[in-house]
């Protein structure tokens, strides 16, 4: 795959950018793993400072930024804008958190395992590599950098090959934020070159947001070597309406949680899973407003849905809605790829769907709803639950029992009652089954890319 900036509106090419070489990766995973000599002694006082000054740059920058988004895959300009805003914000949350979640943690009384005291520390454990999908391209990277760097990690970025603008932005961001050279860098590389990385021994942890495969790719890698991985991986997440739901709050919802970022989202709502006795009204107010949705240039701020990130991203979509409805999958809007330039897919919606249908089982990554028709509960968790995936859900309910039923039945690495699933800072982020494992943000987030040290003193 080429590294370049290439217009989704028109699929033109833009810029073009030349990976790599074996020397300049050699170089960068040398100063990265300098910059973490230099770091692991810093105190956090200093650190946190560094990373407010890096959030200050980045707002500073953020209309530019948001551009470059808009541009390399195709957001729509208000939801970059959100993305830089969101990037900074969670930079300052670990600036100031990052202390209590890294406290030491003592035993109250170090008696019982005959020490004169014994506690926990958590420390950083070197250079970390981040190999990054272009849906988000500057907050999946934050997310990450932002409690590695407080945690006194390095951080090495292999970002989407179709986003080299965003990475290289972030090459310089921590860097002019007063963290020292190579603290956080970029190596501008393919997929292909990533085992190599992975098997360096400066690098000691990987981290992996993007596909199933890729996923698989990655950790097989890592656990060769013994290294820590973190995996964020796909979705395909089922959003639950009941009867006694506030039916046009669940509607309103249901098409931001669908069609946001083009309906690119790992934690988009994928599969909206209705009871019989809300299912007609439900099919009927959200395809109304899914027809209302305009589509077009990402960088007009009257715009909803922008075209898919790449040219193969949008073919794969057409294929799994072709092979449903081939398969007697009913179109209620949209379908069909648009004669015209660009890798535009128009925000569809369909139902009638049965299991021998690849969008059953995969994930759909763009701008097409399933409509699911349930008898009951039970069936409603059976259909929520038969992907290989768990990374997040939602259910729209008024019954206490029933949420109670669903939060603990969802198999998935989050539950949203009577809201759509969004990432915090404060609340930790990850999936079950083959969305990945472990976590980012919040405590758990920071600690991934620690070593949780006992120290026993006699
Ligand atoms: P992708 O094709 O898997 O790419 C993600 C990253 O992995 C890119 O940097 C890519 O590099 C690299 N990569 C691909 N194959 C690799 C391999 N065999 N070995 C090493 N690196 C490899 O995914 P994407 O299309 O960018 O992103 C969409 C997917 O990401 C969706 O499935 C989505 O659900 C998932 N996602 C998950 C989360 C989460 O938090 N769970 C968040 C966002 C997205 P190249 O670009 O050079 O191929």
């Amino acid at each position: 795959m080429t590294i370049a900036t290439i217009d989704p509106r028109t699929g033109e090419l833009v810029a073009e950018f030349a990976p790599h070489d074996a020397s300049e990766v050699e170089r960068r995973i040398a100063a990265a793993q300098s910059a973490f000599e230099t770091l692991r002694e810093t105190a956090l006082d200093q650190r946190a400072q560094w990373m407010r000054h890096s959030a200050d740059l980045l707002e500073a920058d953020a209309d530019a930024v948001a551009g470059l988004l808009t541009l390399e895959m195709g957001k729509p300009i208000s939801q970059a804008r959100a993305e830089v805003a969101k990037c900074a914000k969670a930079m300052r949350f670990y600036a100031e958190r990052a202390e209590g979640f890294l406290a030491d943690e003592p035993l109250a009384d170090p008696s019982v395992v005959g020490a004169r005291m014994a506690t926990v520390v958590y420390e950083p454990l070197g250079v970390v590599l981040a190999v990054m999908p272009w849906n988000y391209p500057l907050w999946q990277v934050v997310r990450f950098a932002a409690p590695a760097l407080m945690a006194g990690n390095a951080g090495l970025l292999k970002h989407a090959s179709n986003v080299p603008q965003a990475a290289l932005y972030l090459d310089t961001l921590f860097h002019r934020g007063g963290f020292p050279e190579g603290a956080f860098g970029a190596l501008l590389i393919g997929s292909g070159a990533v085992e190599a990385v992975i098997r360096d021994p400066r690098v000691r942890a990987v981290t992996i947001t993007g596909s199933e495969p890729a996923g698989r790719s990655v950790a097989a890698t890592a656990g060769s070597e013994i290294k820590k991985s973190v995996t964020e991986l796909g979705g395909s997440d089922p959003f639950i309406v009941m009867p006694s739901a506030d039916l046009e709050t669940a509607v309103a919802t249901a098409v931001t949680a669908r069609f946001t970022n083009n309906g690119q989202s790992c934690v988009c709502a994928k599969r909206f899973i209705v009871h019989a006795d809300v299912f007609d009204e439900f099919v009927r107010r959200f395809s109304e407003r899914v027809a209302a949705l305009t589509m077009g240039d990402p960088a007009d701020e009257s715009v909803d849905v922008g075209p898919l990130a790449t040219r193969a991203g949008r073919d794969e979509l057409a294929e799994l809605v072709d092979d449903a409805i081939a398969k007697g999958a009913r179109v209620l809007v949209g379908g069909g790829v648009p004669d015209e330039r660009g890798w535009f897919y128009p925000p569809t919606v369909l139902t009638d769907l049965s299991g021998d249908m690849r969008l059953v089982l995969e994930e759909a990554f763009g701008p097409v709803a399933s409509v699911y028709r349930v008898a009951d509960r039970d069936e409603a968790i059976r259909i929520a639950n038969q992907t290989p995936f768990g990374l997040s859900s939602s259910v729209w309910t008024r019954d206490a029992d029933e949420e109670d039923f669903f939060v603990l039945r969802l198999d998935a690495g989050a539950v949203f009652v009577n809201g759509m699933t969004v990432s915090f800072p404060e609340l930790p982020f990850g999936g079950s089954k083959n969305s990945g494992y472990g976590r980012e943000l919040a405590a758990q987030g920071m600690r991934e890319f620690t070593n949780v040290k006992t120290v026993w003193k006699a």
